[in-house]
């Protein structure tokens, strides 16, 4: 039996439309079907890249959530660089959606330049002590855990002195401060760590060497927020937004016989199909971790997000400044909402500009940007 077959027996099994997804991923993680490409030993299936989009592309099919060895940035790094105790503690409960996490990287003078954090993990014994503070960081409230990126060795230059940990956030030294986004929402937060403590079994890779690890990590990000348009309300069918209601919502307002209307829906369709065929491209020439392929996808998704909010103000013309909150959200609220979000995949997990960079060095091969502090001790680098 072929694996299309064999998936497609065993959805018309287990799912239907309307079943609980927590329910379905907890039988789809033990059969290896929720994570196909991954060991037999950790959740998966052991397939080819190849086998594993084909499994992706039956759950598509049918509307089951899927492909979590690729989408789920969170479960991908421990499955990548964890040690065999971390797998165990973690996978199962992230994949099933029982264990949440966040990421502790940007800080108030290191976002773009993630190799600049101040925030330190001093070790002792078998444990290290973390104090210093995050901001940005999505989730934290919820969390059980945290990726952590913290300064181990100030003598050696920025790259070199860190050190990836995955710090449980439900303990006396961390505090958590909601932020307030511009969208109204509230999902990231200010993290303060205050003797707050990690055992080193908690370590992703080698001690200081956590640079390497993190670039894995920010790769998986980008491949995560490029395929496809994340935002806080990004599950609320409510918000999703794709070319097709985007001509309901033309029909709508009675402008889909308007050709420029017409004419930019069809842009907004070509470039999602574009970028998600480009996506498919890579993943077939094997170049599916290449970073500069996983930075394309993100700035196009980010182009597409913001053009779509306007084209959705456009349609909806005057009447968008009528936003007075209802339920269900008004077109308006919709369209509103989605111009403010559509910075999410602009700043988050990179900016667009920092895209570009590195388009421009690894894709198109012009010269790296200077960076005098790359070089010397992180002590003596002007803060
Ligand atoms: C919705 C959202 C969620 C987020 N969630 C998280 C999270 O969960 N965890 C986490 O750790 N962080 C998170 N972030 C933080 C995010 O990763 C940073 O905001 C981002 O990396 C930019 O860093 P910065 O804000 O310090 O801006 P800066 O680095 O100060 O950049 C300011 C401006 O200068 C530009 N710039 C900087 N350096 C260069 C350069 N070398 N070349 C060209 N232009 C440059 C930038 O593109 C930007 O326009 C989130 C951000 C957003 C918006």
């Amino acid at each position: 039996m072929s694996i299309r077959d064999e998936v497609r027996a065993w959805l018309a099994e287990n799912w239907r439309p309307g079943d609980d997804p927590r329910a379905f991923r907890e039988k789809a993680v033990d059969t290896g079907w929720l994570a196909p490409s991954w060991s037999t030993d950790w959740f998966g299936k052991g397939l080819s890249a190849h086998d594993a989009e084909v499994v992706g592309e039956e759950f598509q099919r049918v509307g089951a959530p899927g492909r979590l060895d690729r989408d789920h940035l969170h479960a991908r790094v421990i499955y990548e660089l964890g040690t065999e105790e971390l797998k165990r503690s973690y996978l199962r409960g992230l994949l099933t959606d029982q264990l949440e996490g966040c990421l502790l990287y940007s800080e108030p003078g290191a976002g773009s330049d993630l190799a600049s954090v101040r925030t330190t993990a001093v070790r002792e014994g078998d444990q290290w002590r973390v104090n210093g503070q995050k901001v940005w960081t999505s989730h934290a409230r919820e969390a059980a855990y945290g990726l952590l990126i913290a300064r181990t060795n100030a003598d050696v230059p920025k790259h070199r002195g860190l050190t990836y940990f995955v710090i449980p956030m439900k303990q006396p030294g961390i505090e958590v401060r909601p932020l307030t986004q511009i969208t109204g929402d509230a999902h990231f937060n200010e993290v303060f760590f205050t003797d707050a403590v990690v055992d080193d079994a908690n370590r992703l890779g080698d001690v200081d060497a956590g640079w390497f690890g993190l670039m894995t990590a920010l790769g998986y990000e980008r491949l995560v927020l490029g395929a496809r348009g994340v935002g806080s309300r990004a599950y609320d069918p409510r918000y999703i937004g794709t070319a097709d209601d985007l001509i309901e919502l033309a029909r709508r307002h009675d402008r889909l016989e308007d050709t420029a209307i017409a004419e930019r829906i069809a842009d907004t369709y070509a470039e999602r199909t574009a970028a998600r065929l480009n996506a498919a491209r890579y993943a077939a020439e094997g170049r599916g971790h290449d970073a500069a392929a996983m930075s394309l996808g993100k700035l196009m998704m980010s182009r597409i997000l913001h053009r779509t909010a306007r084209l959705r103000r456009d349609i909806i013309g005057a009447d968008v400044l009528y936003d007075d909150r209802t339920d269900p959200p008004s077109d308006a609220e919709v369209a509103n909402f989605f111009t403010l979000d559509a910075y999410f995949t602009s700043i988050g997990g990179g900016t667009d500009q920092v895209q570009r960079n590195i388009l421009a060095e690894r894709m198109l091969g012009l010269r790296k940007e200077a960076d005098p502090s790359k070089d010397i001790p992180f002590r003596e680098v002007r803060k």
